[in-house]
């Protein structure tokens, strides 16, 4: 229908005839002549309808914002000093000869520029066209283009495409499974894979020895800003490599990605061990473009007659730490440090200690701060020389249970960093290495740091025998304090599944009704494999600058896990329910 998009039309199209067709993007009457700019997946390009061309203009009189037309013109120079530097397309313009409405619209419910304006539920009720934006457009065209790049890329190294199910068992990934009623097993549910990982590994059994899929994977996880139910993610297993060959080869995809899209060269990506991570930053993907990070202080509060110190200092679970902002006294007011300290109580923390060094060298008389006075002086200077503390800075301090330590001046160092604008690069990769393999929720019970069906870095008797000690063989990508994809080399022996199995109190008989295949399969020459999943949407979202992973998805689902647009999820009639032998406990009446 169309000889050129309305975005590719340039100077050296100039004195060609073509024809294009889109949507009117805005429509100006100028008296005798009307123009309008006609937009495509490409962009936009001027119109100019004049009264020679009788029936085409009185087609242009009627046509309004979001009309389908087609357009035959000729290619002209726009007159001097009317030329649109913003567009591509902005020095010339289209003669038209013969315009044809293929459609018309009704008023749209938002306009394209106004989008801002307008709630994201509008937008999403109307994503058909909040998708016509130029903005979005873009992103989902880098999606599309990610997409292709990892495929050759996996292609390229011997990885084989292949599909794994979407209604099948529960894959513990640590959340909710959504459940799909089987009809013909009445009172049987599948599950929604919340990731390919028993596919994968079984896909390794079978001798396919690399395998990727882009997968979407269910997760019914209670509302966190920006997830959603439903996700991508790239999923990948190799057999017979190791980690520290998965890692680089990974790496080496994740290059190319920045390198062809963004031109981007990433730096380095260091290894760091969980244990460093958290004790540096409080958190196991630390933002690294941020040059602060935390000081341990408890063996220096433990003798100090001050509650909030010396209480956590002698308490096994806690930690006492300070954290050195460089600059800190000059760039932060009061009201500001107030300001944190109820940031920081969103996170739990009781409080926010701080010290100012407004002049190191005169000593107690030089700093300004609530808590000097409960210590003594000498602890006060070990404290400053230890943080490395100088004349205009600010040191902040962090004293509870580690867990609220961790997250509150955690969080604290990447608002900081951002507010001071202290990011020392644009981007900080890093591969998180030595997670435990188990951790111990509120209530005392063990879980998975990933999934039980990761490795550990010792025999089955040592795991066994102090489970909370344990070191995984999995590994994370952060990019700027996000995490970017995570993944493990895998338990292949029956044996070692088992005590893992056991450590979680997964019971034989719980372990041989939820993954007996997987033993099965462990017990027919599993071989050692390994693998990581990226979440496709996040990676997208950071490489297109988006600022949720909504934008780069062309159907979100809201916060709440509904879809605006279609309405889902719905009642359905009493009939599909008797089918599915499902009797709801109350009727529902909306
Ligand atoms: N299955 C894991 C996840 O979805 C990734 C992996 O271990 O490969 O997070």
């Amino acid at each position: 229908m169309r000889t050129h998009y309305c975005g590719e039309l340039d100077t050296s199209h100039i004195g060609q005839t073509v024809t294009l067709c889109g949507w009117v993007h805005r429509r100006r009457d100028h008296g005798g002549v009307i123009f309008l700019d006609m937009r495509d997946r490409d962009g936009l390009s001027q119109v100019v309808v004049d009264p020679d061309t009788k029936e085409s203009f009185a087609r242009a009189e009627h046509v309004r914002s979001e009309f389908v037309l087609r357009i035959t013109g000729l290619v002209r120079a726009r007159p001097t000093g009317t030329e649109n530097r913003d567009l591509a397309s902005g020095a010339i313009e289209l003669l038209c000869r013969e315009l044809e409405v293929l459609n018309s619209a009704e008023t749209p419910p938002f306009q394209l520029d106004e989008h801002t304006a307008v709630s994201e539920d509008v937008r999403l009720r109307s994503r058909f066209i909040d998708l016509r934006r130029p903005e979005m457009q873009n992103r989902l065209r880098m999606r599309s283009s990610v997409t292709s790049t990892v495929r050759n890329f996996l292609d390229s190294h011997g990885f084989l495409d292949i599909e794994t199910p979407i209604l099948t068992r529960a894959t513990p990934e640590g959340a909710r499974d959504y459940l799909v009623p089987s009809r013909t097993h009445p009172g049987k549910f599948f599950a929604l894979p919340q990731s390919p990982q028993l596919f994968k590994q079984l896909l390794m059994v079978a001798g396919m020895d690399r395998y990727y899929q882009i997968a979407k994977c269910f997760r019914d996880e209670d509302l966190r800003a920006d997830r959603q139910p439903e996700f991508t993610q790239i999923d990948i297993e190799t057999s017979f490599m190791t980690e520290e060959q998965i890692m680089a080869l990974m790496e080496q995809m994740i290059r190319e990605l920045f390198s062809k899209h963004l031109g981007i060269s990433l730096p380095e990506f260091p290894r760091m061990p969980y244990s460093e991570a958290v004790s540096r930053f409080g958190i196991d993907r630390p933002d690294l473009r941020i040059p602060m990070e935390f000081t341990d202080i408890a063996d220096l509060m433990k003798a100090v007659e001050f509650k909030v110190f010396n209480g956590p200092a002698n308490d096994p679970q806690s930690r006492v730490v300070a954290m050195r902002v460089p600059g800190g006294a000059e760039k932060i007011s009061r009201k500001q440090v107030d300001a944190y300290g109820d940031y920081v109580g969103q996170y739990g923390a009781r409080g926010l200690a701080w010290i100012k060094i407004n002049d190191l060298s005169a000593g107690m008389e030089g700093l300004q701060s609530p808590i000097i006075k409960f210590m003594p002086e000498t602890v006060v200077n070990q404290v400053l020389q230890r943080t490395g503390a100088q004349t205009g800075d600010l040191v902040f301090f962090g004293a509870d249970k580690a867990k609220i330590v961790n997250e509150a001046l955690g969080a604290l160092r990447v608002k900081v960093g951002l507010d001071l604008g202290m990011l020392e690069c644009e981007w900080a990769p890093v591969w998180v290495v030595d997670f435990p393999m188990f951790e111990q929720d509120k209530d005392g019970n063990v879980t998975s740091v990933h999934h039980p069906f990761t490795a550990p870095s010792c025999s089955p008797q040592e795991l066994e025998a102090n489970p909370l000690a344990a070191l995984s063989r999995a590994y994370d990508m952060v990019l700027n304090g996000t995490e970017l994809g995570g993944g493990s080399i895998r338990i292949n022996r029956e044996e070692m599944q088992q005590a893992v199995f056991r450590i979680l109190g997964i019971g034989p008989e719980e372990a041989e009704e939820k993954f007996g295949f997987l033993l099965n399969a462990l017990k027919y020459g599993a071989p050692p494999h390994g693998g990581l999943a990226f979440g496709l949407d996040r990676l997208v979202m950071m490489m297109t600058g988006s600022h949720s992973i909504r934008d780069v998805i062309a159907f979100p689902k809201t916060q709440s896990a509904a879809c605006p647009l279609t309405e889902a999820p719905g009642a359905v009639p009493q009939k599909q329910l008797r089918e599915l032998n499902i009797r709801l406990r109350e009727q529902i009446t909306e």
